[in-house]
């Protein structure tokens, strides 16, 4: 065996060690941080609104910018769902239609060359697949729906309460400092979290609510937001 390429090997350790420092040049992995974004309305479309529109039902359309409780919403959601007989195999249909907002992948694959990516959102494991093939399979914490043996959904099971804002702080106690982006309520207790919150493309009023939070609305204005304390 070559132990010369072992990381046990000292100067393994140092090229290590080097390419964590933070101050690391282009390309280099930079130390001690991690970029936690959201997923619809940051890099892909709202995947209910597409619904919505491919089925007709209107009520389809509210989102977490419209009703913050994202129990309440999703209850709602099922129910609407059921009284139309819109079945996982539709959705899904739908979905494989969708493709990234323009830019997302390009920023996507920057980001990724730059530094660690976690994408923390509130769909589902079934919904999230295609899109994430378009996105080369950034890693992913979201939910999973529960589906009966004739494709209904009869359910969801989140991976855990507020699993954002968990994840963000429990990434923070291994040391990392977090740098987060998102469009919506279900976001905010990410971005209070985090150590540098970046709002993409919020309605106005949310905007409003949360001063405090710089704002991007193109992904290169969202590059340099995170350029800022990358
Ligand atoms: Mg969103």
């Amino acid at each position: 065996m070559d132990f010369s390429q072992s990381i046990s090997s000292p100067r393994r350790r140092i090229l290590w060690a080097k390419a964590l420092t933070p101050d690391a040049g282009a390309g280099s992995i930079r130390g001690m941080k991690i970029v936690c974004l959201d997923l619809e309305g940051v890099l892909i479309p709202e995947i209910w609104k597409a619904v919505a529109e491919k089925t007709g039902v209107e009520g389809l359309l509210r989102t977490t910018r419209d009703e913050p409780d994202y129990d309440v919403l999703m209850r709602y959601r099922l129910d609407l769902l059921d009284q139309h007989d819109i079945r996982l195999p539709l959705i899904q249909e739908v979905i494989g239609t969708l493709t990234p907002l323009e830019g997302a992948q390009a920023f996507t694959a920057w980001l990724k060359s730059q530094t660690r990516v976690i994408i923390l959102s509130d769909t589902f494991a079934e919904f999230a697949q295609p899109l994430m093939a378009q996105l080369d399979y950034p890693t992913l914490f979201c939910h999973e729906l529960v589906v009966d043996a004739e494709g209904r959904i009869t359910g969801y099971q989140l991976r855990q309460q507020d699993q954002k804002r968990k994840a963000v702080e429990a990434f923070r106690s291994l040391n990392f400092e977090i740098i987060a982006a998102g469009d919506s309520y279900n976001d905010l207790t990410m971005l209070k979290s985090a150590d540098h919150g970046i709002l993409f493309r919020p309605s106005e009023q949310f905007a409003a609510e949360n001063p405090e939070l710089p704002v991007a609305h193109l992904h290169d204005e969202l590059k340099a937001e995170i350029l800022k304390v990358l």
